[in-house]
């Protein structure tokens, strides 16, 4: 890890300071009301832990009125053309995009990521997958099927699911709400977004940046809170038809109970363990370690995706990890707003304490620490930051080899030959994504097939594209997001049957 002298930090916007001066309320039906409850929380910057601004801490009444909301504004919404849904959301896309700088701003404040990557790529793919919903509505159809009973023509239509929830995490704040506002919008639908309680400002400027692009009072609402409460009653209310939830696979498990009792449609975007393969046919070594690198420390490991477990082929083993714990150290730690910053902070107290814990008992377990493993002190001390953490001589069993630690830490293994690392890179009950480096066209193509995961990437990690589907297998989730399939999970199919003869 990297001390970091040189600092510029980056300007806040005007447009921010003021948005950090306001008291925040909850969006319902286009206005912004305070709980009922009249409580509020602060939310935090974890570059240093002092609080950001004061967000109205919505409850199950909050809730029950942002669905009654939700429900008026339902037939409206799904009886727009297509074309004037498309309009509504390019217009959405383009305030988005015009309020680019401010919208990475505070990602960076509320979560901690580097400015840089804020703006580069969060907002930048949050835009690009706004853009490819808002061109949905005028391709959703359905299809005439050729059945062999005769005299009758037949087909299919979608139709909106109703009232969906959306419950969202902290690590990618701004991707995960738009990834659940888009198609639920797209398809006619409506929403209530409830976004984590770490990480709710960005939300809220797109809750603002909606009325101001015209969408209707009522088809999307924002209420802020905690997932106990607040999330707790989305995902039991029986107005909801969908939830959509990304996050932890224990809360997941939760809301895919709470949600039975009126069948609502559920898709689940859990968490991972990926195993990241490196064989020893690799073209580029370096390349290969610098991506395996990223895979695992890219947002400080927050990642649902993380190439947490590293399996590398005994003939490179050494050099890999050797390379591994020179960059890792090498990397800059710091606050966001730091321009030359690379890894920012953790999220908060807990999760930094999580992780920590996860470190002691990876030394307990007897797995020799290469690198890191420590909380950053001097000019560092205030904020919630770690240092890269590399374990290896890791038993399979061990709880960081097993458990989604989400946070900068790697547990690289060796490995001999394929059958073996299929094995042990498929031993979880978790099955999100995976990575496999290879020259050789055959085992690429073999690893891809015998992997359980949503995702396998080859020769390259951590790749999205509105357009690509994105799940996990088992423990990982339930259904996809993004792409056509998305679009589906947001529409009923209706069979429609016409006597002709
Ligand atoms: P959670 O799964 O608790 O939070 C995700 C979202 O669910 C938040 O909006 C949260 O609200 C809400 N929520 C929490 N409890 C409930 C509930 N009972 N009913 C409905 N909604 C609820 O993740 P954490 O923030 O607690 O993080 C813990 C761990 O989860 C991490 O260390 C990581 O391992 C994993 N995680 C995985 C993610 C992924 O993308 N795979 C993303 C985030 C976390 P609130 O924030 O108010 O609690």
């Amino acid at each position: 890890m990297s001390a970091n002298a040189h600092t510029t930090i980056i300007e806040i916007l005007p447009a921010v300071a003021d948005f950090l001066q306001r008291k925040h309320h909850l969006l319902i039906d286009g206005r912004w009301v305070p709980a009922q409850s009249g409580e509020s929380f602060a939310t935090l910057n974890p570059a240093n832990g002092e609080t950001l601004c004061s967000v109205a801490a919505g409850g199950i009444a909050d809730v029950d009125a942002a669905v009654t909301a939700a429900q008026r504004a339902l037939p409206g919404w799904a009886a727009l053309t297509p074309a004037q849904r498309e309009r509504l959301l390019h217009r959405f896309a383009d305030l988005m995009e015009l309020h680019k700088e401010e919208l990475a701003q505070l990602e960076t404040l509320d979560n901690g990521k580097p400015f840089r990557i804020a703006f580069n790529v969060e907002v930048n793919v949050a835009i690009g997958q706004m853009r490819y919903y808002a061109g949905w509505p005028t391709k959703l159809t359905g299809e005439i099927y050729a059945v062999s009973s005769p005299g009758f023509h037949v087909y299919t239509q979608r139709e909106p699911v109703g009232v969906c929830a959306a419950i969202t995490p902290w690590n990618y704040s701004l991707v995960m709400a738009v990834q659940k506002i888009g198609p639920a919008l797209a398809a006619g639908n409506t929403l209530v977004l409830k976004p984590a309680e770490q990480t709710p400002l960005t939300a809220l400027r797109l809750g603002e940046l909606a009325l101001e692009a015209g969408i209707p009072p009522g088809v999307l609402n924002v209420v802020t809170g905690f997932g106990h409460t607040a999330g707790a009653a989305l995902s039991q209310h029986p107005g909801v038809a969908k939830v959509a939830f990304t996050g932890s696979t224990e809360v997941g498990k939760a809301i895919q109970r709470a949600a039975a009792d009126n069948l609502k449609r559920v898709s689940l975007e859990l968490g991972g363990k990926s195993p990241l393969i490196l064989f020893d046919d690799v073209e580029n070594l370096d390349a290969a370690a610098e991506a395996a690198l990223w895979a695992i420390f890219s947002n400080s490991g927050q990642n649902c995706v993380a190439g947490s477990r590293l399996f590398v082929q005994a003939g490179i083993y050494d050099a890999v990890l050797a390379r591994l714990a020179t960059r890792a150290q090498q990397l800059i730690v710091g606050p966001g707003l730091d321009a030359a910053t690379e890894l920012g902070p953790l999220i908060s107290a807990e999760q930094l304490a999580r992780v920590q814990r996860y470190i002691e008992a990876g030394k307990r377990s007897g797995a020799t620490l290469v690198t890191g493993g420590e909380r950053l002190g001097g000019r560092l001390a205030s904020g919630y930051f770690l240092a890269p953490t590399i374990f290896a001589q890791v038993a399979d069993n061990a709880a960081i080899a097993c458990e989604e630690i989400f946070g900068p830490v790697l547990s690289v293994f060796r490995f001999e030959d394929e059958e073996e690392v299929i094995t042990r890179a498929n031993a979880l009950p978790f099955g999100l994504a995976a990575g496999v480096w290879t020259q050789h066209l055959g085992r690429a193509h073999r690893m891809a097939a015998r992997l359980k995961a949503g995702v396998v990437w080859i020769n390259t990690y951590d790749w999205f594209d509105p357009a690509v589907p994105f799940g996990g297998m088992g423990e990982s989730g339930v259904g996809r997001e993004l792409g056509r399939q998305v679009m589906e999970a947001y529409t009923e199919l209706k069979a429609v049957w016409v006597k002709v003869e």
